[in-house]
């Protein structure tokens, strides 16, 4: 018989708000000392009282918003019951009764064509600490940088039916969530987490197999190697009696490259949600709520478009740019300055790109304003700066954001001359002093102009127009 995987994903996001949920503690944990970010608060003391972080319910909305949800107007928090040490307060504050958004839609695309994801829900809740395992000590330690930071919990519909379309969902909520500036969705650095439920069923049944649940996968290749796994293990119990199946948590062991029986499945009333008491219901008006929707950006699809059809940009360019709002925005704003899209995205793709390789800054973390990036590019175009020192000025921009091109060309002596007087007296001393490759390039060697032109360039530090310089060379030389 033939069988189809069946595969629902939980993925956690951890939402890019500056302080906590509850607490007005710093919330960018990752890579920070141990313990640095906590307060009586985050650590459950008794009598702590939380109080909501407004910023977290914007982005909790604008994430069900990008995902084609529904946004509940009343939305409240809950409190699901267990205990564990990294765990302070031995309960999470979650969402159960009504969480911020349900009823979503994500379009994916895979090599088989597109594909709607329904997204049964999303929730908002607090992250719990971080356990770290000594074995040489034979001790465990707890990092509460972590608890109660805001996260975001993306339930999706049993609708995904292999690994590749898993990673094209996965990629997908990525760009959309980095799109809307409220995630950073990073994999390696814990800020997307994803709980893979899979199970089985017959080519063509509509009937749900037993599933069973992969905790807390964190890396996309294991993810896929796990969910082919799986698959195998559920078929062949199936067919070969090898197991009998039941619906349980797993956890994946990547080295081994099988996974293993945790805990059987807890249901709901293991945990007794029940509403915070402390934590009032968040009822989102129609000011708040359009507030939010008119500050979402354009998909990048859409802007894909815009950039191909209205701006004539070429496909390949049009990809690189749109892999990025910060870079699409940079883009835009320098266009309006130069008026000169083809420009605009050279500088980008080439100059822009180069530096951020150099520093070792993402594409969502550039700071350029794109403003001050056209004012260079037309100072440029424009003849007013060379190419060369263009790429001096953008470091300097780099270096201090307060940095106007025009002031720091001004006062650097960047800016071309146009002192034809000064050009002739530099042509003159060069082909003076180098007579040499004036022979040779009358001889018919190209290159030796390109020594002459060269050696008149650093004299006048790159501060000449080329062809105005080439142009008095070649005259000078033939005189
Ligand atoms: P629970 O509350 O027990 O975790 P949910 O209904 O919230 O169950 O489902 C959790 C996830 O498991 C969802 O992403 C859902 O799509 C997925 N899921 C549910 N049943 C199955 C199944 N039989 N096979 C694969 N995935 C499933
Ligand atoms: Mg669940
Ligand atoms: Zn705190």
């Amino acid at each position: 018989m033939k069988y189809e995987t069946v595969i629902g994903l939980e993925v956690h996001v951890e939402l890019a708000t500056d302080s906590k949920i509850f607490c007005s503690c710093s919330a960018g944990s990752y890579g920070t000392e141990p313990n640095m970010h906590v307060c009586p608060a985050c650590c459950g003391m008794p009598g702590m009282l939380p109080v909501v972080n407004k910023r977290v319910i914007d982005f909790g909305m604008k994430a069900g918003m990008m995902l084609n949800c529904h946004i509940n107007r009343t939305t409240t928090f809950d409190k699901k019951n267990y205990y564990y040490p990294d765990l302070p307060s031995a309960f999470q504050t979650t969402q159960w009764f009504a969480p911020i958004a349900v009823k979503g839609l994500v379009e994916i695309k895979t090599s088989t064509g597109k594909k709607g994801i329904r997204i049964k829900q999303i929730h908002m809740e607090e992250d719990a600490g971080k356990l770290v395992h000594d074995i040489r000590e034979d001790t465990t330690h707890i990092d509460f940088n972590r608890t109660s930071v805001p996260l975001i919990e993306i339930v999706s519909e049993p609708d995904l039916s292999s690994a590749e379309e898993v990673e094209a969902y996965l990629d997908r909520l990525k760009t959309l969530l980095r799109y809307a500036r409220v995630a950073e969705c990073e994999m390696a650095h814990g800020t997307m987490r994803c709980d893979v439920n899979l199970s089985v069923r017959p080519e063509g049944s509509n009937v749900l197999g037993v599933r069973s649940e992969m905790k807390n996968m964190n890396s996309i290749e294991a993810i896929k190697r796990a969910i082919d796994y799986e698959t195998f293990r559920h078929i062949d119990a199936i067919e070969n009696g090898t197991e009998e199946l039941v619906q349980e948590t797993r956890r994946w062991d990547d080295i081994k490259g099988m996974s293993f029986a945790m805990r059987t499945k807890e249901t709901a009333g293991d945990y007794r949600y029940f509403p915070d008491p402390n934590v009032m219901p968040v009822v989102i008006d129609d000011k708040w709520y359009d507030g939010i929707k008119s500050s979402l950006p354009e998909f990048p699809e859409v802007r894909f478009e815009r950039y191909t059809t209205e701006l004539g940009l070429s496909e390949y360019d049009a990809r690189r740019l749109t892999e990025s709002i910060a870079l699409c925005e940079c883009f835009e704003a320098a266009c309006k300055v130069t008026g000169n899209p083809k420009d605009c995205v050279n500088w980008i793709t080439s100059e822009v790109m180069s530096i951020l390789g150099v520093r070792g800054i993402t594409y969502d973390q550039l700071k350029l304003d794109g403003n001050a990036l056209g004012e260079l590019i037309k100072l440029v175009s424009d003849s007013k700066v060379s190419r060369v020192n263009g790429r001096k000025i953008l470091d300097a921009m780099f270096d201090d954001g307060t940095v106007s091109p025009a002031e720091y060309a001004a006062s650097e002596g960047l800016i071309i001359s146009t002192d034809t007087d000064l050009i002739d007296k530099v042509v003159a001393e060069v082909v003076a002093a180098d007579p040499k490759s004036v022979a040779d390039y009358k001889g018919g060697k190209e290159k030796a102009l390109m020594a002459l032109f060269g050696k008149c360039m650093r004299q006048l530090k790159g501060n000449c127009d080329p062809q105005v310089l080439r142009k008095a060379l070649i005259a000078k030389i033939n005189e």
